[in-house]
């Protein structure tokens, strides 16, 4: 059985002040909802202090230890400040950073190496999804970018339609069914059908309280990768209610 997740992407977005809003997040952590909050670096080590019961991750880091990387910062640094995940391929590093592929591969390597688990972030662009290339946009990120040696304990998948994320838009029911059990199958292909079935998939882009019961009903969406409603405690609660 997979564990829900709600991961939350707190982006560039948070300040000392932004930490009683994760204290509020309290007790959301439990049972069969694995919650996540990825605050901006400056964050990860107090928010890991508070002791919510609720994992802190980061949302990039470099592939090497350390070293001459100046404004970097290496998965075993964010680990010593008590993360316990990385978001590895996000649209935004993808397009703002020009990372690819093989730097998504390396940066989930890194991070396992560190002890760091993974969200690795797949997704198309309008562009791709209006020619209907979107499943061949999905196949190549996923062979591109997720290492070998990945497992359900390791990884975790997040679907995110670069046309989606921070837009209000949102694709179908039947969009998103469609894509994640084709990335269940591709995963199945690669890595067997035990490891598949214990990878989480989560879906990612505006996701809200009015529209996560709806999301989360689809077949093999484990959960949900969630910026602007993940920023404050109350409207993060009913998404993670919503997994229950
Ligand atoms: C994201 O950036 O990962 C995201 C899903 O953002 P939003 O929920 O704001 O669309």
């Amino acid at each position: 059985m997979r564990r829900k997740m709600a991961a939350g992407n707190w982006k560039m977005n948070g300040t000392q002040v932004s930490l009683a809003e994760l204290a509020a997040m309290q007790g959301m952590s439990k049972g069969t909802v694995e919650v996540l909050i990825c605050p901006p670096a400056t964050l990860i080590y107090a928010g890991a202090g508070l002791k919510t019961g609720i994992a802190i991750g980061a949302q990039d880091c470099h592939v090497a230890e350390g070293g001459a990387h100046t404004g970097d910062i290496s998965a075993p640094m964010l680990a010593d400040a008590g993360a316990t995940y990385v978001i590895t391929g996000h649209s935004e590093r993808r397009q703002d950073h020009g990372e690819t592929d093989a730097d998504v591969l390396a940066k989930t390597e890194a991070a396992w190496a560190a002890g760091l688990k993974v969200i690795l972030c797949i997704g198309e662009s309008l562009e791709q999804r209006e020619d209907g290339s979107t499943l061949d946009v999905l196949a190549a990120q996923l062979k591109g970018s997720v290492p070998e040696g990945s497992t359900g304990a390791n990884l975790v998948i997040a679907y995110e339609p670069i046309w989606a994320i921070g837009t209000g838009k949102v694709p179908s029911t039947q969009q998103i069914t469609e894509v994640h059990r084709f990335l269940r199958t591709e995963l199945a292909s690669r890595f067997g059908d035990e490891v598949a079935g214990a990878m989480r998939l989560l879906y990612g882009g505006s996701v809200k309280a009015s529209n996560a019961a709806e999301i989360f009903a689809v077949a093999d969406v484990d959960g949900a990768l969630v910026g602007g409603a993940s920023l404050k405690a109350a409207d993060f609660m009913p998404i993670v209610s919503a997994l229950n």
